[in-house]
């Protein structure tokens, strides 16, 4: 370790500390706990993607690709998206590949938002967003999506637009609560930001994780709210390829051009044989048109597993979480309760509390479920032991 006792830091975030995701993945490491905090999946994608990765490489494709993308993959994309939510984006102009969702969301916040601006979010709130706005020196302001249903209160997001808003950040499917945007909430904010400047940021990395026959409803398909908004997805939940960190955004021309200003001296570029490797592996709609039915299995799979533990689950419509209340099995608070489990029960989790700015409990937990059923059954074998139900 080197040593400078001349050096102040001045730290800029002297409050914050490290991302939920990695400190229960480390303790599960640690404790050898069965990992179903950290959303990511245990099993491999198809190989066939990573024969496209090798032989793209092999061909040559190793130096720098164009600034927003490989040509070949944001025309899939934007074919993707036309196919789905009927909104034909220009491939030059309002598509870019990103290095995952998470320098998506934060170069679109760093484009948009000024120091002093406000940002509204829904909490519980995604954690990278909110570090986001404070790092341009804006402000987050918080509407709540609320429990049990969490859906959002539109007559208090009114109430929290003011001239400061510059923009306003959804997240359907949701997580971590893995509630949708029904229409009606669509039409809602519609309505709210009719005649304002404001931009909408829309985190969709699970468009293709919806459940029981809903449709997830892009903003890019919704004729007023695409003209306003910066649609942001990710490869690593659709294609099961979470390490590979390649993403993209969709949005109006005027709204890209921002996106790309910081885009270009922030990342410049994302690793070229895997956006080739994506752009063919696309061609095949089915491997994303499949995700949902793949996912409501597992879905399925792992509440009737839960039902047979005192954990009381809460709906689950989209994304690969699963909330569940303890509130009637112990009285810890949710990140104590989830160092308990991955400890002595063996199973990590994570507390919803991390995604409320004032830690709000309501003795919730979050599981994920994009797992082999091996390591689902491993879970659930070591739950059923923790609290065996009464007989
Ligand atoms: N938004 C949400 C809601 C997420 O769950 C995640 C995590 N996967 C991200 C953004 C970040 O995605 P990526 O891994 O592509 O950066
Ligand atoms: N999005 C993932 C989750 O919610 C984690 C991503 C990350 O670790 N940054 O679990």
């Amino acid at each position: 370790m080197i040593e400078n006792q001349q050096l102040a830091v001045h730290s800029k975030f002297p409050a914050m500390g490290t991302t939920i995701f990695t400190v229960m993945s480390r303790l599960a490491a640690e404790c050898g706990a069965v990992n179903l905090s950290q959303g990511f999946p245990d099993f491999q994608a198809e190989p066939v993607l990573f024969d496209a990765v090798h032989r793209h490489m092999c061909a040559g494709r190793n130096q720098y690709p164009p600034m927003a993308g490989v040509p070949e993959l944001r025309q899939a994309i934007v074919d993707k998206v036309a196919a789905l939510y009927g909104t034909r984006f220009d491939v030059e102009s309002e598509v870019t590949v990103t290095a995952g969702a998470t320098q998506a969301i934060f170069t679109a916040i760093a484009a948009f938002v000024r120091p002093g601006d406000e940002v509204i979010v829904f909490e519980p709130v995604y954690d990278c967003y909110v570090p986001a706005i404070e790092t341009v020196g804006g402000t987050a302001v918080y509407a709540q999506l609320k429990f049990p249903d969490y859906a959002p209160d539109w007559t208090q997001v009114a109430q929290l637009i003011t001239p400061r808003t510059r923009m306003i950040i959804v997240n359907s499917p949701h997580n971590p609560t893995g509630s949708l945007l029904t229409a009606a909430d669509l039409e809602q904010l519609a309505a709210l930001v009719r005649g304002t400047d404001i931009v909408i940021l829309s985190d969709e990395v699970y468009e293709h994780i919806v459940f029981d026959g809903a449709a997830h409803l892009s903003l890019s398909g919704h004729a007023e709210l695409a003209g306003r908004s910066i649609v942001v997805s990710s490869f690593g939940k659709t294609y099961h390829i979470t390490g590979w960190k390649i993403g993209y955004v969709v949005g109006p021309a005027v709204l890209m051009a921002e996106f790309r200003k910081v885009h270009q001296f922030n990342v410049f570029t994302v690793h070229g044989p895997s956006q080739l490797a994506i752009a063919e592996y696309m061609q095949d709609a089915s491997r994303h048109l499949g995700l949902a039915a793949f996912y409501q299995e597992k879905r399925d799979f792992f509440r009737r597993l839960l039902e047979k533990t005192p954990f009381t689950l809460l709906p689950c419509r989209g994304t690969y979480f699963q909330l569940a209340s303890y509130a009637g099995l112990s009285a810890l608070p949710d990140r104590a309760f989830a160092e308990w489990m991955a400890r002595e029960v063996g199973v990590a989790v994570i507390p919803v509390s991390v995604f409320y700015a004032d830690g709000r409990d309501d003795r919730v937990v979050r599981f994920c479920f994009a797992k082999k059923e091996e390591t689902l059954l491993a879970a659930a074998e070591r739950l059923d032991k923790a609290f065996p139900r009464p007989a």
